[in-house]
């Protein structure tokens, strides 16, 4: 690229990403993919800048009659391939930098397993344990019609992410049809079933991680029945793996969640764990288990790790410590770069976020595909189509990686990146 072609060429003037902070990790897994790209390499950096990001103030009234402001960001990564989708999450320490990286991973991820997709994410910095049900609604209305004039069914379709939910996504999808005088129903996923949403999406993360979890056990010659699973965040998606996992004879032996954590060598009852979470404490002083501290579950003896929480939990120096021979990346983005190189070098197989926690966006995708049609699928045939996308996506990008000697997630990079970038070669440069 020429240096004259812009003043924010190289890096962007309004990131700092570091060796550990989201967007610095997703830059560096783009960098790794690029060698492998042949004569799309030159045209990379389309990728290593989002198309658009937006911050937005969401002025509300809280139940006190006081007014808050609240920071909301989309971010719109690509737009190659197809309208941007992504999820939207609540978190305290939401930021433009992460919220940059997840729609980046979103377009990799679309990609990777051929959806017809680009990729954005959103959020709002707020705790959600904070506010009432009632002020969530109004932040959520605010941020919508903030947000409202860059997204749409066929131009960037929301979806839940970490503490938002369908419920969320109806207030999202009521506020878009009001302010368009449109019935939406395209606009989010992730609804209620009720208005437009798909049977099968509040699982269908989890059922994607348990479904290429067995493909990849089946590959390495691990049995499922009695493997030893650690989960990492026991939200929709590690709790769903857990319940699926255990169903299916492994032994759920340590979960670990922002609140603590909690072992059992025989397996955890993971209905009752699930209950004892639900009730508002987390995993924390559940009495089916023996509670140990945050910082030694990666030190558990197990054969297979499924972080499900947040970005940058897997560090090189846990990444040394870790017990597993495999890992699940239920979450976005769990992995540091050079925990990666440290999980290669002791021969641990990751099966990487872009294509393990995928089952989401695809039955997102379904869902989209249903409300166009305005007609609903049956849930076997959601949870088998399903199986199909994900574990092609696994055996294209396991055969990348065998062919070109890369790890699965540089090999899901590559596929993703080469997808990409032919269709911007295609559509050309407008003007
Ligand atoms: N938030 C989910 C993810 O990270 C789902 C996104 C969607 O369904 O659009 O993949």
């Amino acid at each position: 690229m020429d240096d004259r072609a812009s003043p924010f060429a190289g890096d962007l003037s309004y990131v700092y990403p570091t060796k550990t902070s989201p967007w610095g990790t997703f830059l560096a897994q783009v960098d790794r993919a690029t060698p492998f790209l042949g004569s799309l390499a030159p045209l990379i950096e389309t990728l290593r800048r989002p198309k658009r990001t937006l911050i937005v103030d969401i002025p509300i009234e809280l139940d006190n009659g006081t007014m808050a402001h609240f920071e909301g960001f989309r971010a719109q990564h690509s737009f190659a391939r197809g309208p941007g989708k992504g999820g939207v999450r609540f978190h305290p320490d939401v930021t433009l930098e992460e919220v940059m990286a997840l729609a980046g991973w979103m377009t990799i991820k679309n990609a990777a397993i051929n959806l017809p997709f680009g990729g954005a994410k959103g959020g709002v910095r707020l705790d959600p344990r904070k506010l009432s049900k009632k002020e969530l609604e109004r932040v959520t209305r605010r941020y919508t019609s903030e947000i409202g004039a860059i997204i749409g069914p066929q131009q960037d379709i929301p979806a839940p992410d970490v503490n938002t939910d369908a419920q969320i996504m109806a207030w999202m999808m009521d506020t878009y049809a009001m302010n368009t005088g449109l019935a939406s129903t395209g606009v989010v996923t992730g609804k209620p079933v009720h208005l437009g949403g798909s049977l099968g999406r509040v699982k269908a993360t989890g059922r994607g991680v348990f479904v290429m979890g067995c493909e990849a056990m089946k590959r390495l010659n691990m049995p499922v029945e009695g493997a030893r699973i650690a989960i990492q965040g026991f939200g929709n998606v590690g709790s769903t793996a857990a319940e699926l996992f255990a169903a299916a004879g492994a032994l759920i032996v340590a979960v670990q969640d922002s609140r603590g954590a909690i072992f059992c060598s025989r397996g955890l009852p993971v209905a009752e764990l699930l209950a004892h979470s639900q009730g508002g404490g987390g995993v924390a002083n559940f009495s089916g288990g023996e509670t140990i501290d945050r910082e030694s579950f990666w030190d558990v003896a197990c054969e297979v790790l499924i972080p499900s929480a947040l970005e940058g939990q897997l560090t090189e120096t846990r990444a040394g410590r870790i017990k597993a021979q495999l890992v699940l990346e239920g979450a976005n983005g769990p992995t540091l770069p050079e925990a990666d190189d440290i999980l290669g070098s002791r021969g641990i197989v990751v099966v990487p976020d872009v294509i393990c926690n995928a089952g989401g966006v695809t039955v997102s995708y379904f869902e989209w595909v249903q409300d166009f049609a305005s007609y609903y699928w049956t849930e076997d045939e959601i949870n088998q189509r399903l199986a199909k996308i994900v574990l092609d996506a696994l055996d294209h990008v396991w055969e990348a990686s065998q062919r070109l000697r890369v790890s699965l997630r540089t090999a899901a990079f590559i596929v993703a990146c080469e997808r990409v970038l032919i269709a911007h070669v295609e559509r050309g440069l407008y003007p």
